[in-house]
């Protein structure tokens, strides 16, 4: 093709044309009623940034045909649009210019889209999505129709399935006598989509079979753009609608049951920010009176202060307030406060606003079109009936029932909804990571079966010593001077461990479940200073106090000097088992050395646990096949793993630095989130080899931070492990990228096996 591409012409590669382009050729073809036009390629836009020409005869004689297709010419009856047309949808960020009727204006127009890519919300845009900006748009113009032209003239949005709910069916908003603009932008508040029924019966229908067809072609749910100019129907776009988490799993499953989609692709098209969407918080049950309602835009409940305007919004946000974002409208100006924001509230804008589709599209709580306040920008206040706020008054958004209330409400998690149980059921048969929770009590086992893990990849048991009544008993432990008195101490917690390893097990289900043994840092367990006065005590803190507590005297480190504990733990451990029969394994922390880990297995003798050691220290890693000999499995714990390979200490660099590290791009990502697969990521690869060619069979897992982390989790998924264990509620993203992952692969040993 060449710079420029008429509708008529049916090349729609998306790459060239950008979506709306292609969308407009592809509808073009299939003979839907799409007002005649033509589009730059993204090609050209490159041409026109590299040299600041545009292709001016390409585009002189696109127009000349467009005249004679239209019979009239411009500026004499006959006027365009210029539209973005970009290869990622970015709804909003980019210009859009209407009403142009003479040569020149076109190509000003389009020079002006062109300019728009890089404008400030554009970029911001991008970077919220991680969109590169080296992708670039191209341009529609399009023949203008007149949403104003007459009573018999309106514009709307019509999704071929409700965006918020999914449900199908076709689901839209009405302006009559307006042009799209008007909708788009949030400044008027159309109507439902039944008042274009009750007015014009026909167009309802013409258009309700249109958007079946689309959704039928594209395979997927569909955001259309229309005008009636007259009593006549046009299409002015389609695109693959934006929607709430809620709507995306629905509409994946109702596909498949309707034949439109596999299983697999069902699984494909959701992401984790819809399942992050749709665990999102929600009211607690109770009898709350709101101060406004509105329209429930984007689902999920929100409490923060309000503040008026974005800057207003990153600024709190930036001192870790939670703020809700209040506006008589959202435009594209608005996308960073409403990113900074956790819940958007607006006065006017219908269900297909900016501020509805992006918030949707964010998983924030929205609630849109909240007539019954007024809002002072000077003043900073809104008033609703007799309620005034200021900003920084706290307000709860609940963006499900789309209602507003005073103050904060006490709000809980979301559980899986069965529709999310379904998805994850298959992805679960496509995936071949194991997914296991971190959990400590037994109300987080509970959590972690609710949402699907497959065991307990890391119960770290000094957590059960945070207790008040036993934080006494291990302060005896530690303060002991002698093997005697030390007995003495464990004697005491072995009967609250026990009580506590039955608890646990009795909630695991047949559960596997792996037990680390105390990895105990002294300082958080010691009295604070100033709150002792016994003289020998002060002396004893005095003579354990360590300069550097994480690289101290901790872990494996503490059985090798005082077994006594980890004695009692794997006695209580066995006695729990009596009461409660359990898959146990047996971990131990920090370890350097087989020598350590062999130390500790002496005292396993007789139980029937299998014993695996964390690699969690460097000397570990490096050692790995030395040490897979003596154990049956390696759990990695990618948090010490990550400060051991940086050399940082994750509180002072999280508190201290990493933040410029980021901000400078000297990091791309915060390690101690995201696996650094270059430096820490490496290590584990040579580890896994050594490991594995000593121990074909060790079991090796993932069971730092990171491993819920959907780039980390795909990652240890090429690397080879056979789990990854995280929080309770990261397991259904870990469910959903594990199976994406194992997808994808297959996707590529296809391609790799037709290739060769
Ligand atoms: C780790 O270091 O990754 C780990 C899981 O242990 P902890 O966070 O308890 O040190
Ligand atoms: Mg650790």
């Amino acid at each position: 093709m060449g710079s420029v591409c008429s509708f008529k012409a049916g090349f729609h590669d998306k790459e060239q044309l950008g979506n709306k382009g292609a969308n407009l050729v592809i509808m073009t073809r299939l003979g839907l009623p799409v007002p005649p036009g033509f589009v730059i390629s993204i090609e050209a836009y490159k041409k026109w940034k590299d040299t600041g020409i545009p292709p001016e005869s390409e585009i002189r004689q696109s127009l000349s045909a467009l005249e004679e297709e239209m019979g009239r010419a411009l500026g004499k009856g006959l006027e365009v649009s210029v539209r973005s047309s970009a290869s990622v949808s970015m709804p909003g960020m980019m210009d859009t210019l209407l009403n142009i009727g003479d040569y020149a204006g076109v190509q000003a127009a389009i020079r002006r889209i062109f300019e728009s890519w890089d404008n400030l919300r554009a970029v911001e845009y991008r970077r919220l999505n991680n969109i590169p900006a080296t992708l670039g748009t191209g341009a529609v113009v399009q023949a203008m129709v007149y949403g104003n032209r007459d009573d018999n003239s309106g514009t709307g949005v019509a999704f071929s399935r409700d965006p918020s709910t999914g449900a199908r069916g076709l689901f839209g908003e009405y302006l009559a006598g307006a042009q799209g603009e008007a909708i788009v932008s949030g400044t008027h508040t159309p109507e439902p989509l039944a008042a274009l029924r009750s007015a014009m019966p026909g167009i309802f229908e013409e258009l309700a079979a249109i958007a079946d067809r689309l959704e039928r072609h594209f395979c997927d749910m569909q955001d259309i753009e229309f005008t009636v100019e007259s009593g006549k129907l046009y299409i002015l776009q389609t695109r693959s609608g934006k929607r709430s988490g809620h709507a995306a799993v629905k509409i994946a499953i109702d596909m498949v049951n309707e034949g439109i989609i596999t299983p697999e692709e069902a699984v494909m098209r959701v992401t984790t920010d819809d399942i992050r969407g749709m665990l999102h918080k929600r009211l607690k049950a109770g009898d709350y009176q709101p101060f406004v309602r509105g329209l429930n835009a984007a689902p999920g409940a929100a409490a923060g202060k309000i503040v008026f305007d974005a800057n207003g919004a990153l600024a709190m946000a930036r001192k870790g307030e939670r703020i809700i974002l209040v506006r008589p409208e959202t435009n594209p100006d608005d996308i960073r406060g409403i990113a900074a924001a956790v819940g958007v509230l607006t006065k006017r804008g219908g269900l297909t606003s900016h501020a509805a589709i992006i918030t949707r599209g964010m998983g924030k709580p929205c609630v849109c079109g909240a007539g019954g306040i007024a809002i002072d920008l000077e003043a900073r206040q809104l008033t609703a009936g007799n309620v005034t706020l200021h900003e920084g008054d706290e307000i709860t958004v609940d963006g499900t029932a789309g209602a507003v209330f005073v103050g904060v409400l006490p709000m809980e998690d979301a559980s899986m909804t069965p529709e999310l149980e379904t998805l994850l059921s298959w992805a679960d048969g496509f995936k071949r990571l194991g997914i296991r929770a971190n959990a400590d009590t037994p109300e987080m086992v509970l959590q972690a079966r609710n949402l699907g893990a497959e065991g307990i990849g890391l119960c770290r048991t000094e957590r059960m010593f945070n207790a008040p009544e036993r934080l006494s008993e291990i302060r005896d432990f530690i303060l002991a001077r002698s093997s005697a008195e030390r007995l003495v101490a464990v004697s005491h917690l072995l009967k609250l461990q026990t009580q506590d390893f039955a608890a646990l097990f009795r909630e695991l289900k047949g559960l596997p479940i792996v037990i680390r043994l105390l990895d105990l840092p002294l300082h958080e367990f010691l009295p604070a200073e100033g709150t002792v006065t016994d003289p020998r005590v002060k002396e004893r803190i005095e003579e354990l106090k360590e300069t550097n507590p994480m690289l101290g005297h901790r872990g494996v480190r503490l059985a090798i000097t005082t077994p006594e504990i980890y004695q009692m733990q794997i006695q209580a451990i066995e006695r729990a088992r009596k009461q409660v029969p359990a898959d146990v394994s047996i971990m131990v922390p920090q370890v350097i050395t087989s020598q350590e880990a062999l130390n500790v297995k002496q005292l396993l003798k007789g139980s029937k646990a299998k014993f695996g050691v964390m690699m969690e220290t460097v000397r570990a890693c490096m050692r790995a096949g030395h040490l897979a000999e003596e154990v049956d499995f390696f759990s990695f714990g990618t948090n010490d793993l990550t400060q051991a390979v940086f050399s940082f200490s994750r509180e002072d660099a999280e508190k201290k630095f990493l933040t410029t590290y980021l901000e400078m791009g000297i990091l791309r990502d915060n390690p101690f989130q995201v696996l650094d697969v270059k430096g820490v990521g490496r290590l584990m690869e040579t580890a896994i080899f050594w490991a594995r060619r000593a121990k074909k069979d060790i079991e090796i897992g993932v069971c730092g931070e990171q491993a819920g982390e959907p780039r980390s989790v795909e990652y240890l998924h090429g690397i080879g492990v056979d789990y990854v264990s995280c929080s309770p509620f990261r397991i259904p993203i870990a469910r959903l990228v594990a199976a994406q992952t194992a997808i994808k692969g297959k996707d590529r040993v296809s391609q790799v096996a037709s290739a060769t």
